[in-house]
């Protein structure tokens, strides 16, 4: 991480000064980019390389089928959507720079972003006069050994896009986690598995009263306290479970075809901190409904800003919308 930012030189090749800078691939930067493209205000976006861990395009490109996105009936690859995404994006006028933002400086007018890696003879700052951050947030995973090998082949952070999948249809799923996502997931994965097993970690349930109540009452849900797992077993897909009780140090296995994580989510705001107003879990706080920041100029939008818990793909390209209309407004006025 760089410490310092430089201006622009002066010789650069490139017009560094932009009215609007996007920060961010997936749905809501690309719908801010759309809207601020037919705007005719040019928007530059860095979609990032391997930014905290997550491909260009965001969330969606970790997945296999949507079906819960509007306009395709038959369901769309989350790949094949980001790329429509990105050249809808392009094709309204947006320029895209395939590098990570490492630094900003949100403290003076016009703001400074800074990349890093920039390209020989690149430069790796730029300035702007409204900037919108849609830099999305990671779910936890646990990186259990075997993980890897069945992500996505029963190993997900995502009940309700991945549960309703034919490989979870009557079969045993366990959830990680004793919190309100993970009740709301177990309760969801209820819909579809014959069982649900989540693992807490501790003797007890970080859970409210009312979400660890609708877990207790639902007669396919079974709690395990005090037990974690250890790593995942199957040939092409996940066939089970082993876990460990931490009490009794008691070790079995679980014949499972699902594991959703519900561990929370981290939103991807490190670059932000002491220059914006942060939540205690690091989300970035936005005004009343609107998508504008603390600092004015600067917006947030999509998973970054959702402390709600939408974080859908929908939920966050409509922030994404209403991050390109506040700063039009911001800059027109
Ligand atoms: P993200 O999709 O998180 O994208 C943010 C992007 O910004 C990332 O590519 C990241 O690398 C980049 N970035 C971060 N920091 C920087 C930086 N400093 N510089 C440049 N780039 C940066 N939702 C649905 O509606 N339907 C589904 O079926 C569905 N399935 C899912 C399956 C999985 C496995 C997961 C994890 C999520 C799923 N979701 C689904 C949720 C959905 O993907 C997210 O809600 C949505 O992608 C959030 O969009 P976003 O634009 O806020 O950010
Ligand atoms: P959370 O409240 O932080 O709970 C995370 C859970 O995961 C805890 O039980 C925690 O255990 C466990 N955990 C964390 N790391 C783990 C690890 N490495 N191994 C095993 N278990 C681990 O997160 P959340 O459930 O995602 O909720 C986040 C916020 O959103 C909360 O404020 C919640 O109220 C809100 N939310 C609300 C709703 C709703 O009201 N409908 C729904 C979802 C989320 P420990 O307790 O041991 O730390």
């Amino acid at each position: 991480m760089k410490n310092s930012l430089k201006m622009p030189s002066e010789n650069s090749k490139r017009n560094t000064h932009h009215k609007v800078i996007v920060i961010g691939s997936g749905p809501a930067a690309h719908t801010a980019a759309i809207y601020l493209g037919r705007a005719l205000l040019k928007p530059l976006l860095f979609e990032g390389f391997m930014a905290a861990g997550v491909a260009a395009g965001g969330q969606l490109t970790t997945t296999t089928d949507v079906e819960n996105f509007p306009g395709f009936p038959d369901g769309i690859s989350g790949p094949e959507l980001m790329d429509r995404m990105r050249q809808q994006s392009i094709n309204c006028g947006t320029t895209i720079i395939s590098k990570t933002v490492d630094r900003v400086d949100l403290s003076s007018r016009p703001f400074l972003v800074g990349i890093e890696d920039a390209d020989e003879g690149e430069e790796d700052t730029f300035t702007c006069d409204a900037l919108i951050i849609a830099t999305g947030a990671t779910a936890r995973r646990l990186f259990l050994p075997g993980e890897d090998t069945f992500w996505q082949k029963g190993v997900s952070a995502c009940a309700v896009c991945d549960g309703a999948a034919p490989i979870f249809r009557n079969k045993v799923i366990c959830v990680i986690g004793g919190g309100d996502s993970a009740s709301e997931e177990a309760n969801f994965l209820t819909k579809y598995a014959s069982k649900v097993i989540v693992l807490v970690r501790k003797p007890r349930l970080r859970a409210s009263a009312v979400m660890a109540k609708r877990m207790y009452e639902n007669d396919k849900i079974t709690i395990l306290f005090n037990t974690v797992a250890t790593s995942l077993i199957g040939t092409t897909v996940l066939e089970g479970i082993n876990v460990k009780n931490v009490m009794t140090g008691e070790e079995s296995l679980i014949k499972a075809s699902g594991l959703f994580y519900a561990i929370g989510h981290d939103p991807n705001t490190q670059i932000f901190k002491k220059q914006l107003a942060l939540d205690e879990n690091g989300y970035i706080i936005t005004e009343g409904k609107s998508t504008k920041t603390n600092v004015p100029g600067v917006f947030a939008c999509g998973d970054v800003q959702d402390v709600q818990g939408y974080r859908q793909a929908i939920t966050a390209a409509g922030s994404g919308c209403m991050s390109s209309l506040d700063a039009e407004h911001f800059l027109s006025g």
